[in-house]
């Protein structure tokens, strides 16, 4: 049968995220989660929180939570946007600050949604080759562009850029927006927000899914400019699913006003992964410094998507991508000591 409305519908290649699997006794490290809890706060406000409040909408200018951030990073709260996740924020970025209709800019290999959102959008791309070490050369990024998007430290690669790179960065691209894209820079790396006072045209966009345990909660924010953050929240314009719920925003409020237990979980995180990598460089691995709380590695003799299988067979997941230059690479999420001990057990056997 003819159906010409199939001709109308939106064809795109939809981002694929990493497998959930449902089965019980499984060591998730395919999805950069946490493997501890959020902060005790957050489970307390799960416990009280007044299910009456949700019969009005959520407040609007999320003053808690942007008050709590703001002091926390030394910053007014009309320098904070929010949404439901950093995918969230970092959407309505591209379609408020990438609509001039010139190429943006970023790496090749780096966080598989950008080209989803310039594919949606229809924001036109140019992305820049990262070096033989997976490090990205500035330089390259000094041409004219429509905006130029990094995650600092990178994904899937880890490597992180410095601060006074960044800056760098930003010197030679006053013209558009910078987007920083900072989802793993609480395990190490150096955050861009001190550069927001004097880079008008700075975005820096985190998240809480991450170093503060709440993927399944969904909370990200972005820091910049009052001329930047007014845009987004513009484009946003009204209680629409880019909106953070009361709920959620009670339980930001919490995470963020426990910075002990924050650092701690950063602290744990980042010993495991230091650790864990010495380990598999033991086993023969070529693994690429990571700043983040995740590993990226490849091993000479043995094909990744076999790695990949084996472990998978055991019940251990983890990470691969079918693309060009990383195919014989696997990312690792850091998980327990425990969850790092049996995954280094079953690669011995692998291997
Ligand atoms: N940026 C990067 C580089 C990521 O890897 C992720 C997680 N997949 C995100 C942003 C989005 O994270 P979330 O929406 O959970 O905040």
């Amino acid at each position: 049968m003819n159906k010409p409305f199939l001709d109308k519908l939106r064809k795109i290649d939809p981002y694929v995220p990493g497998e959930q699997p449902k089965t019980a006794n499984v060591i998730k490290l395919n999805a950069n989660e946490n493997p501890y809890p959020p902060a005790p706060g957050v489970t307390e406000v799960l416990r009280t929180f007044d299910a009456a409040k949700l019969a009005v909408y959520p407040d609007a200018n999320a003053k808690a939570l942007k008050t709590a951030l703001a002091e926390r990073e030394g910053l007014k709260p009309s320098q904070i946007f929010l949404g439901n996740g950093s995918d969230d924020v970092l959407a309505l970025a591209f379609q408020s600050f990438f609509c001039s209709g010139e190429p943006i800019l970023y790496p090749d290999i780096t966080y598989s949604f950008y080209p989803v959102w310039c594919d949606l959008l229809r924001i036109p791309y140019e992305t820049v080759p990262l070096d033989e070490n997976f490090c990205i050369n500035l330089r390259d990024y000094d041409k004219p562009n429509g905006g130029v998007i990094l995650p600092n430290p990178n994904a899937p690669t880890g490597r992180a850029l410095s601060l006074a790179e960044i800056e760098d960065l930003l010197q030679h691209n006053a013209d558009c927006v910078v987007i920083i894209d900072e989802a793993y820079v609480d395990f190490g790396a150096e955050s861009a927000i001190s550069l927001i006072e004097k880079y008008e045209n700075l975005l820096v966009v985190q998240t809480s899914s991450k170093s503060r345990s709440l993927a399944g909660m969904r909370i990200g924010y972005a820091f910049g400019s009052e001329t930047l953050i007014s845009t987004l929240e513009a484009v946003k314009n009204s209680y629409n699913s880019y909106t953070m719920d009361s709920l959620a925003l009670a339980v930001g409020e919490a995470s963020i006003r426990d910075e002990v237990y924050f650092r701690e979980t950063c602290r744990k995180v980042a010993a495991t992964r230091d650790r864990a990598a010495d380990e598999l460089r033991a086993l023969g691995f070529e693994v690429t410094p990571s700043l983040t709380n995740f590993l990226f590695a490849t091993h000479p003799k043995k094909a990744a998507p076999e790695i990949f299988s084996a472990l998978r067979e055991k019940g251990i997941f983890i990470r691969y991508f079918k693309l060009p230059r990383i195919d014989n690479h696997l990312r690792i999420t850091v998980g327990t000591d425990e969850q790092m001990d049996a995954l280094i057990a079953a690669l011995k056997q692998i291997l």
